[in-house]
């Protein structure tokens, strides 16, 4: 708060002291009356000044603008001055009162830590001189009424007096108030006036009545102190409830405001808060994490005879939530708060630590969610986009563009780019990456789409080519990628050590409307390869090349956003049947997967899986398959249609440790019981005597789960894999069910296959069976089942539900015949 300002206080000083002057001037001139010389003026001067100082100190604080002020029973010592001295002396009474009084007041505050500085003094005096100077002259300019009988116009002349003694304080009381704390002068003088009005209808009439009773009896002046006392009771019980009411609308108001997203917002409304709440001269709040809001102004000695109200050392006050410290809040100039006062900082503390402990919680949350985004579409190490980047924003920039427009892929690989890495380690390796990022980036267009595909791959969209026909289209791309590599090449130096790297890069130039990213990048791989094979820096996509050898990796990439697509990967289902118990009994299902791509259309398992076993994708596609089947058998089991579900399962997926885990948890998942599933192994896997094998093997055998030997016979000398491992099915290989009829040779590996399986107390399955004949041969075998396209192809998992159906009616009415007859 700023001290009361100087031109101010100096202007309402001269004022007083002009009063003083010239009352004392015409003091000086007073002839000593006969009456006043009896009386003796210096005992009326002496009462009267007496009357000042009790005025005075009887006074109470109220709040006022932004500040306080106080307001005592000057109108009451008003009236009985007008009426006990001459005019001219009241000015000098006055001064002498209320200099002593306030004076003593200074004192007493000091006590409280309300420090008021000796120009605030000054103001208050002057400014309560200058009020009793005009009151007095405005009373004798109405009716004189000292020494002289009190008439009707003599009360009226009292009266006016006050009036004008209140309007001039309290006018000049908020003129300080506003001017040092804010405010409109009007907008206090008029809270201040509402306030005082009881006061000012008790003050003067406590003055008439002891005018009143100093005329008639002065014993009647020992009946008013319990008056007064009274009077004084009622005047702050009444200033008390309109300061409550007030105190109480501002907190919720300024409880209100803390209700921000943010943690600025919050801690500025809390500092507005406890300025108008407290009324302090500064206010600062301090977080946990040492961030500070707001200033602590300079604690300066403030205030005249109304507002008051400053220690220098600033208050803290802990902000917490629960036992969860968020901060501080400092307060200066509060001064020793009130009971309630301090009750009110705890509770607009509470409030406050509550809403900047949202505020930090929403901005980490903000910035947290913030990073997560840019961390999904981003590479760490160079800040390029990422794959996943790539295609969406790619596919989005394609379809902005005319279905004809050429658009271009360059794909970027460092020639021997694991060199660096082995020669200098992995951190040159990064600086080598990053610098290249930032020649890619230099060298590309505004409208291109950079980015870091993995590796030392970077992809490079071009969509903004020259539209003069496919040729010349491609010819440009060509130009930059050429332009490209050999600013690429320029050596650059990491370590110490200068470098220079090659890139390989592929080019594709296609027609927007005709690819989607994905594609692009396909094109531009096997460009690149190319390019790496011809040892040449630039080679472009020439569809006549574009065979499955180099389709390799596109395909991987391709089935990674399969196995996240809804649509593209489904099982089909085979179901096997009884040969003992007749066709309708359906004794399980094989689960077979089936790719339908976007583009390259219905994929069967042996045009993709060669190539996704031998990568890690493997493992993912087993689990989705193993979901899905579970999910299906599940569901099956829940109709009421309880059948085992086979999955097939290759080698690399045997070689995870965790196989068992992930089908123990798939299981659970689904509730399927563990003895519905059955895992189909080729005969080849089984017989690698891998100790890992053999370990996952014994472990899904452990979880209750059945293992079926498939493609039996393919591996000859192997009937002994049927007594070593814990298998409870064979498969016999359709190659030989395909020859059985014909050939003696196949004739007798099934034969001894469905002797040897029986023996054991295996289920014995026959594979491919595809016409009557086989099916009568396998019967009179003895083997238990069988599989092909004379019971059912594959069936989608809705057909398989309806099969499924269907044969439980059958079986149901066949049952019912038979207790019939
Ligand atoms: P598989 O385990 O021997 O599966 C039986 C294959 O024989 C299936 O071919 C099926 O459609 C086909 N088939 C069924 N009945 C007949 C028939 O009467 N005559 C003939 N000639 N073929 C018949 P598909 O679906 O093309 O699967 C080929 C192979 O791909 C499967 O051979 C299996 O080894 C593998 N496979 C299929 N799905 C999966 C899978 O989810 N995971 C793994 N790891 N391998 C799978
Ligand atoms: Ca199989
Ligand atoms: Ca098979």
């Amino acid at each position: 708060m700023r001290p009361v300002p100087a031109r101010l206080t100096a202007a309402v000083a001269s004022a007083a002291a002009v009063s003083v002057v010239l009352a004392a001037l015409l003091t000086a001139g007073l002839p000593t009356t006969p009456y006043a010389a009896s009386q003796g003026v210096l005992a009326a001067v002496a009462a009267g000044f007496g009357v000042v100082v009790i005025a005075q100190l009887a006074r109470l604080r109220v709040r006022a603008g932004a500040g306080h002020a106080t307001l005592a029973w000057g109108e009451a010592a008003m009236v009985v001055l007008c009426v006990n001295l001459p005019p001219a002396v009241i000015p000098l009474v006055i001064l002498a009162g209320v200099g002593v009084s306030h004076a003593v007041l200074r004192v007493v505050d000091a006590r409280a830590g309300r420090v008021r500085s000796a120009r605030d003094l000054l103001y208050s005096v002057s400014a309560l001189t200058v009020a009793g100077s005009l009151a007095a002259l405005t009373t004798v300019l109405v009716q004189p009424v000292h020494d002289v009988p009190l008439t009707t116009r003599g009360v009226l002349a009292l009266c006016a007096g006050a009036l004008v003694y209140c309007v001039v304080a309290i006018s000049l009381v908020a003129a300080h108030v506003a001017t040092s704390r804010g405010g409109r002068p009007a907008t206090v003088a008029v809270e201040l006036l509402r306030g005082k009005l009881l006061m000012v209808v008790g003050n003067i009439a406590v003055g008439l009545v002891i005018v009143w009773s100093c005329l008639t009896d002065a014993l009647l002046l020992l009946l008013l102190p319990p008056v007064l006392w009274l009077l004084q009771q009622l005047y702050a019980s009444r200033i008390g409830d309109r300061e409550e009411r007030r105190t109480w609308h501002e907190f919720a108001e300024a409880t209100r405001d803390l209700n921000r997203l943010d943690v600025r917002g919050t801690a500025d409304a809390g500092i507005d808060g406890a300025r108008r709440l407290f009324g302090v001269t500064g206010a600062r709040v301090i977080l946990a994490d040492g961030t500070v809001f707001g200033t602590a102004s300079a604690a300066s000695t403030s205030s005249d005879m109304s507002s008051t109200a400053s220690s220098a050392a600033p208050v803290g006050h802990a902000l917490a939530v629960g036992a969860l410290a968020v901060g501080e809040l400092e307060l200066t100039g509060v001064g020793r708060l009130r009971p309630r006062d301090q009750r009110m900082l705890d509770a607009f503390g509470d409030a406050l630590a509550a809403a900047l402990h949202d505020a930090i919680t929403q901005d980490a949350l903000r910035t947290m969610s913030e990073r997560t985004t840019y961390d999904a579409i981003h590479d760490p190490l160079t800040g390029l986009f990422n794959r996943a980047a790539l295609l969406s924003r790619g596919n989005a920039l394609l379809r902005r563009r005319g279905v004809d427009d050429p658009v271009a892929m360059l794909l970027l690989d460092v020639n021997d780019f694991k060199e660096v890495n082995n020669a200098l380690g992995h951190a040159a390796g990064d600086e080598v990456l990053r610098v290249i990022a930032g020649r890619v980036t230099e060298a590309g267009n505004a409208g291109d789409l950079l980015a870091r595909l993995g590796g030392d791959e970077f992809a490079l969209l071009i969509t903004d080519l020259d539209t003069g026909g496919a040729d010349l289209a491609l010819a440009a791309a060509v130009e930059r990628a050429r332009k490209l590599g050999a600013q690429l090449a320029v050596p650059m130096r990491i370590d110490g050590v200068l470098l220079s790297k090659e890139p390989s890069i592929g080019v594709v130039v296609a027609a927007a409307g005709e690819v989607d990213l994905t594609e692009l990048l396909r094109r531009a791989d096997i460009a690149m390869y190319q390019a790496k094979r011809a040892v040449q820096p630039v080679a472009w996509y020439d569809a006549a090349r574009d065979d499955a050898s180099t389709d390799r990796l596109a395909l991987l990439a391709e089935l990674r956003e399969a196995l996240h697509s809804e649509e593209q990967l489904t099982v089909e289902l085979q179901p096997a049947v009884s040969l003992a118990a007749g066709a309708q009994q359906i004794t399980g299902v094989e689960a077979l997967i089936r790719w339908k791509h976007p583009r390259r259309g219905r994929l069967a398992p042996d045009q993709f899986l060669p190539v996704v076993e031998a990568s890690e994708l493997m493992g993912p596609l087993t689990r989705w398959v193993l979901d899905r089947a579970i999910g299906l058998a599940s569901g099956w089991r829940r109709a009421g249609l309880a059948v085992p579900v086979s999955v097939n399962i290759s080698a690399r997926s045997l070689l995870e440790r965790q196989l068992p885990e992930t089908i123990s948890d798939l299981l659970a998942r689904h509730r399927l019981p563990a003895e519905l599933l059955v895992l189909e192994i080729t005969e080849t896997v089984m017989l690698s005597k891998s100790p890992v094998i053999d370990d996952v093997l014994a472990r899904v055998r452990r979880l209750g789960v059945q293992l079926a030997v498939d493609d039996f016979g393919t591996g000859f000398s192997s009937f002994t894999v049927l007594t070593r491992l814990p298998v409870q099915e064979v498969k016999i290989d359709r190659e030989f069910v395909a020859q059985m009829i014909d050939s003696p040779k196949a004739e007798a590996i099934v034969r001894a296959t469905v002797e040897l399986g029986l023996r054991l107390n295996l289920r014995v399955v026959a594979e491919g069976v595809e016409n009557p004949d086989q099916r009568a041969a396998l019967a009179t075998l003895g083997c238990t089942s069988a599989q092909g396209f004379l019971f059912h192809p594959p069936l989608s998992a809705d057909r398989l539900a309806a099969v499924l159906r269907e044969r439980r009616q059958v079986q149901r009415r066949h049952l019912r015949a038979e207790g019939a007859g």
